[in-house]
């Protein structure tokens, strides 16, 4: 635990949509778990994605942010040196290179040239069972020059502790394979930025959405790979699904923040409407921003 000692965490979004209510969720854990766990919060935009990013949602998010009024500790940074000026990852490629050259040293990365759809039909099975792309490690005796990056995962089961979900082990050997740093496009891929943006910000309490909860033993190894020797205190946080089940996405035009508050709702309505869609409260009350640590109900490693 990092108890007393300097806790940094981030709220970390990416720019390819506006805000919707699973953001405020996960803003609202990261500034209550952050409480509880005396951390700075930092706000990084997640813009690796160059073909998926626009400058349109990083207006947006700001603007959410700040109506909302849960801000970061580095908002006054953010807001007299520019956006772009600092915790944004389209003006990090210089530091992934360096962290991307590091790796190669270790003997550990490959370049790749199968293709999703040459992947997929040699390992299908596992694929859908895993419910994400499994590569088989083919390329990694080719010695190829160029293509795809990837780092051999070892063939073991890691574990780590979660204040949310407790005691977790995975393989991800056996979930991914060989993990993609660099993609088709030449794009960091968001496993690789996020664990080089962690490590350069002395993140060490993450908080997010259980839905990555899976990448997390492999984010753990590149960690370690790249010489942190500090591991991270994990909360993954549970998710408001739609009636479908579905997580709710940015991308299927979720409701955004922009219409509620256009709707005339406040800012604790908008929270209290999104710990009521998560079943974290059973009738929708504001809930005020100074009141979000009991409503985390974090148990506590
Ligand atoms: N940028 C990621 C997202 O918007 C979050 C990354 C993380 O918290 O590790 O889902």
């Amino acid at each position: 635990m990092h108890l007393n000692s300097e806790n940094i965490t981030r709220f970390a979004p990416s720019p390819t949509g506006h805000l919707h209510l699973g953001h405020i969720l996960s803003m609202a854990f990261v500034y209550g778990i952050a409480e509880k766990q005396n951390a700075k919060v930092l706000l990084r935009i997640e813009d690796h994605d160059k073909e998926r990013c626009k400058e349109e949602y990083v207006e947006s998010i700001l603007k959410d942010i700040e109506w909302l009024g849960l801000l970061p500790n580095n908002w006054d940074d953010i807001q007299t040196k520019g956006k772009e000026h600092l915790y944004r990852q389209s003006f990090r490629t210089e530091r992934y290179k360096k962290a991307l050259a590091e790796l190669n040293l270790t003997g550990e990365t490959y370049h790749c040239h199968c293709s999703r759809a040459e992947i997929l039909s040699r390992t299908n099975a596992l694929s859908s069972k895993n419910e994400e792309l499994y590569y088989d490690g083919l390329c990694r005796t080719e010695n190829f020059q160029s293509g795809l990056v990837r780092m051999v995962m070892p063939s073991k089961e890691l574990v780590f502790m979660d204040g949310i979900q407790g005691k977790c082990i995975q393989n991800p050997s056996m979930q991914c394979g060989d993990m993609l740093l660099v993609d088709r496009m030449q794009n960091y891929t968001y496993n690789f930025a996020v664990v080089v943006d962690d490590i350069y910000d002395k993140i060490n309490v993450i908080i997010r959405g259980v839905d990555l909860l899976s990448c997390t033993a492999r984010q753990n190894y590149l960690r370690d790979k790249l010489g942190s020797v500090e591991v991270p205190l994990f909360f993954h946080h549970p998710l408001i699904l739609d009636s479908q089940g579905q997580k709710l996405s940015k991308r299927l035009k979720s409701t955004g923040i922009a219409s509620l508050r256009e709707a005339g709702m406040k800012p604790a309505e908008v929270l209290g409407l999104a710990f009521h869609q998560a079943g974290i409260i059973e009738s929708i009350q504001p809930i005020d921003k100074s009141k979000l640590s009991p409503l985390c109900q974090v148990a506590l490693p």
